[in-house]
């Protein structure tokens, strides 16, 4: 590499300086709670100085960032200090979203954690997947190990890159089954990925048992944490290596914003690609593939994400609670044949559930916790489900989840629609099933909607 002129390298010494203030910045952070976190981010009193003492994070709408000099652009156009240049890049807004989605995510974890945002949950999951595919002489065979629990378009994603690209790509019908996992995991996996809780089957996964396989194979683990959020589950914990987000779920919860994030430890295993790869994958995502391909969040959704984050904790407390009244109450409704809920005793997995999923700094109260997502079945079949579901009169008929709003679907016509019949087999969906997104509203309302639906 050519040397860098005086000029150049007095910026490139200026960005070592503000790296070296935001390394501070996150120290002082980790030694914070977890709800301190969600409210400040790394964004304290001298950023808000140097923008015009603004208390809450600024959204920097302009696509483009004014350099002092040609040397100041050489500097930041070689990713050679801290730079956003061009907002398809990078931007300051989203830059404050990220710290605090990687503090979160990684609170309670020994090591460095970055993350990346995407402009949906989908692109989180490309991106967050897609560089372990790239073609690789010494390891033609690829294929790819995942829980057929997993959201819609993530169970198609991966049925595309199988047919497109030929990569073998071997579903796990039972998560729980750590047997089929380590079946299907060989030398040639390219990753691993699993989803817990799952939508809409809540299906959940022994995180550190499937970590341990996936590393034995030298294969990194890939785990979609947007039902449980940091505030009850965080999966770099337990060996995961990347954790996606559908930001646009519970985080942003008020229903204004399509995101994704992908979080990363430091040093992750990969058969494939640059070593910068497995040091930093969020950074190599946002410098190189997603720079290339270009799924950019709006910076206004990431300023509206940040305020909705502020109050996670809180939110998740109280609408696992109500979840787990609806639950109970549908558990006891003869017209329900079925209740799937990670928090109720005879869930298959509820010991798993209850070892993963708990609030975070509960402080002493109950800290096993489930979340807001719940399904059951409908007594009676898919007739008798659309019944239901066609009855409801407060409970929102909308393919959403995480609001604050209560929000039902039937996946079989919407999230998993577009799934030939049978990979709705592998996903393990049925007809009559209905998906319950459980929101703020006060129990005794969502109870008593769903009361005069079933009838
Ligand atoms: C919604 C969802 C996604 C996709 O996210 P979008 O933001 O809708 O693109 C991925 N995984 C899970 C578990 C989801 O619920």
């Amino acid at each position: 590499m050519e040397p860098y002129s005086p000029g150049v390298q007095a910026y490139i010494e200026q960005g070592r300086q503000v790296m070296e203030r935001e390394q501070n910045q996150r120290a002082t952070m980790r030694r914070k709670k977890f709800d301190t976190i969600a409210v400040h981010g790394l964004y304290d009193m001298q950023s808000a100085l140097e923008n015009q003492g603004s208390i809450i994070e600024p959204a920097f709408l302009a696509t483009a960032q004014h350099f002092t000099n040609s040397d100041h652009m050489e500097a930041g156009l070689a990713y050679l200090m801290p730079a956003w240049t061009y907002a398809r890049v990078a931007n300051p807004t989203l830059h404050y979203l990220e710290e605090t989605l990687a503090l979160l995510e990684g609170y309670g974890f020994d090591g460095e954690v970055s993350a990346h945002l995407t402009g949906s949950g989908m692109a989180a999951v490309f991106l967050g997947t897609n560089p372990f595919l790239m073609n690789d002489p010494a390891h033609p065979r690829p294929n790819i190990v995942a829980s057929a629990r997993c959201y819609g378009g993530t169970f198609t994603l991966f049925t595309r890159y199988a047919n497109e690209r030929g990569i073998d790509l071997r579903w796990v019908r039972d998560p729980l089954n750590l047997d089929e996992w380590s079946a299907k995991i060989d030398a040639e996996t390219r990753f691993v990925f699993g989803e817990m809780p799952a939508n809409p089957s809540l299906a959940v996964i022994d995180l550190a048992a499937v970590a341990g396989l996936a590393h034995a194979a030298g294969a990194p683990f890939i785990v979609d944490s947007t039902i449980a959020t940091p505030a009850l589950m965080r999966p770099l914990l337990h060996g995961a290596d990347l954790v996606i987000h559908s930001v646009s779920k519970s985080m942003a919860t008020s229903g204004f914003v399509i995101a994704g994030a992908i979080i990363s430890r430091a040093n992750i295993p990969s058969k494939v690609g640059p070593d910068e790869m497995r040091q930093n994958y969020a950074a190599y995502v946002k410098g190189y593939p997603h720079r290339d391909m270009g799924p950019t969040l709006n910076p206004f959704s990431a300023l509206l994400t940040l305020n909705d984050l502020r109050t996670l904790r809180s939110r998740t407390d109280t609408s696992s609670q109500t979840a787990m009244q609806v639950a109970q109450y549908l558990g006891g409704n003869p017209a329900v044949e079925s209740v799937q809920y990670p928090g109720l005793p005879g869930f298959p997995g509820y010991e798993t559930a209850a070892r993963y999923m708990q609030l975070v700094d509960a402080d002493g109260q109950a800290a096993a916790c489930f979340g807001y997502l719940l399904s059951f079945n409908v007594r009676g079949g898919a007739q008798a489900a659309r019944q239901v579901f066609d009855r409801l009169q407060m409970i929102w008929r909308a393919t959403d989840l995480g609001r604050v709003k209560s929000v039902a679907t039937i996946p079989m016509i919407s999230t998993h629609q577009q799934i030939s019949g049978s990979d709705k087999d592998v996903a393990g969906l049925q007809p009559n099933l209905i998906r319950l997104s459980v929101g703020l509203e006060h129990p005794d309302d969502i109870i008593a909607d769903l009361e005069q639906a079933l009838a």
